[in-house]
């Protein structure tokens, strides 16, 4: 079975590009339980933090540099995303319970998180901008990171990061 089902034709701006009948700066206007699904997804930043593989040690998160092995560290996109959860049994679902999980699991540059806790979203956020690449371009996605596949790897506790963006 293959591994990758990433279509190449998908275009991250198309989610930016026609915002028809969505409310203008709907996030400062509705709680994260309020939105639809189509608001919803479209406060993904696309930063690929999450897919990173974290250790709980002494109740607090630790990040790894190690990555799922179906994140596109390129694009930051899951190339599986049709089939992430029968794939990937601990690949979570982004919903509010993930998003109040105590310990903080989502990296603090999060839209969800950041809404959720009171925060604007940045500037450099897609909605914001309107341009998926923002993400990249203001250097907060996995693009370009010193992070590499979790295929092999088995001590986790030698990869542990403290980027100040997680
Ligand atoms: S960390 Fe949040 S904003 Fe970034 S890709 Fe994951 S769900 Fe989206
Ligand atoms: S399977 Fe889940 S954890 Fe893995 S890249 Fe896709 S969304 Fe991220």
């Amino acid at each position: 079975m293959t591994d990758n089902w990433l279509d190449d034709d998908y275009d991250p701006q198309s989610r930016f590009d026609n915002m028809d009948g969505i409310e203008s700066e709907f996030w400062k206007k509705k709680k994260l339980e309020e939105m639809t699904r189509q608001e919803w997804e479209l406060l993904c930043d696309g930063c690929g933090k999450c897919c990173l593989n974290k250790l709980e040690i002494r109740r607090k998160i630790k990040f790894t540099r190690t990555h799922c092995r179906f994140l596109d560290c390129q694009s930051c996109l899951c190339k599986i995303y049709e089939h992430r959860f029968k794939q990937v049994p601990d690949c979570r679902d982004i919903n509010l319970d993930a998003v109040r999980e105590q310990p903080r699991w989502l990296p603090k540059t999060c839209a969800y998180w950041l809404l959720d806790n009171g925060y604007e979203l940045p500037d450099w956020h897609p909605l914001r901008t309107g341009k998926a690449a923002s993400v990249h371009e203001a250097g907060m996605s996995l693009r370009g990171r010193n992070t590499v596949s979790e295929s092999g790897i088995d001590d986790y506790e030698n990869y542990i990061i403290d980027w100040s963006d997680l």
